[in-house]
């Protein structure tokens, strides 16, 4: 199957009217979507990634209040988050409705809803009469992609066609929050900084640690993952024994001398900045020859920081 790069919204719906997969422009990463009430397309998404089955896909909707229509209950402060951040990135993790197939939520009976931030994607889920079901759209495990070149590298001819929204503006993936009766739980940390979420609701939990939880399999220890060994260096480290086939990810301020190839994800020390670059020079070292191993210095643990720490990480670590 040849697969096509296009800005045509008709064509995409078409598609997807018709069962098939469309890779997505979202403001976090590409997604690859499919009719989320339609169990058989949504499988295909699993086989498209080689995706596990024990891991769930996030819902996408096009209007706030399609959510009444999916969850099945909306605590207080789930209502809150939405009506603050979206469209925008962060899912909210609530008890499921029974049209959303056991095949979207890995057999869990709560489901993942989020309304994307994004023009091209928002205008192709209003002329469908269905959500869609979209997890970032890499082959399992490997790094998201943020243009739609990426998901092309990976994906062609896996899939017919790939909808192109340029590159994504803030290039991490949405947080995910759960709730245990009006507690918000983080599971998952992404575009959107804990500070925001405890600007809105005050006192909030963290579980982002659990290794193989299926509540939160995007959480495994060792995801987001470049096939180059990755390896995360503290800011003390003497940086004269990197060689030049190493190369040395940092943030902001950066003097010290060494013979690594330096990539600074923002010079000036911007955390959205660093965000949007992190995927694409992940991606960039993992294909470059005369990189054989990457070294990262972690940034400073506040705002995006926290979530680019994570995928860092999560990338650094082999099971
Ligand atoms: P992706 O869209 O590829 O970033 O992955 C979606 C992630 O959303 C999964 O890996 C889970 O961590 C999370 N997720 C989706 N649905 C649920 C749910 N019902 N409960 C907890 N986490 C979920
Ligand atoms: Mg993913």
């Amino acid at each position: 199957m040849e697969t096509k790069i296009s800005s045509s919204i008709e064509e995409a719906a078409d598609l997807l009217n018709r069962g098939q997969l469309v890779a997505i422009p979202t403001e976090t990463v590409y997604g690859l979507a499919a009719n989320a009430l339609d169990k058989t397309a949504v499988v295909e998404i699993f086989n498209a990634k080689q995706r596990p089955s024990f891991d769930p896909l996030i819902v996408h909707i096009g209007n706030k209040s399609d959510v009444n229509r999916y969850a099945s209950h909306i605590p207080i402060n789930a209502q809150k988050l939405m009506d603050s951040f979206w469209p925008g990135p962060l899912t909210v993790v609530l008890p499921k409705q029974n049209c959303i197939p056991d095949e979207v939520t890995s057999g869990l009976d709560t489901v993942g809803i989020r309304m994307p931030n994004h023009s091209l994607t928002l205008q192709l889920l209003s002329k469908l009469d269905f959500p869609l079901a979209a997890p970032s759209a890499n082959p399992f495990g490997y790094i998201s992609p943020t243009t739609s070149q990426h998901v092309f590298d990976q994906l062609q001819n896996r899939i017919p066609m790939i909808l192109d929204g340029g590159s994504c503006d803030i290039g991490v993936e949405s947080t995910i929050v759960g709730f245990e009766g009006e507690l918000p739980i983080v599971y998952r940390l992404g575009g959107l900084t804990l500070e925001d979420i405890r600007n809105v609701c005050g006192e909030i939990k963290v579980e982002v640690n659990s290794s193989s939880d299926p509540k939160a399999p995007g959480m495994l220890k060792s995801h987001y993952a470049p096939t180059k060994p990755l390896k995360i260096i503290s800011s003390n480290h003497n940086f004269n024994d990197l060689t030049n086939h190493s190369a040395l990810i940092v943030f902001g301020d950066f003097e010290k001398t060494t013979h690594a190839q330096l990539f600074n994800l923002s010079p000036i020390g911007n955390y959205k900045e660093a965000a949007s670059n992190l995927f694409s020079f992940l991606r960039k070292l993992d294909t470059d020859d005369n990189v054989k191993e990457i070294f990262a210095v972690l940034l400073p643990s506040i705002n995006l920081g926290i979530a680019i720490n994570d995928r860092l990480s999560r990338a650094a670590h082999q099971d």
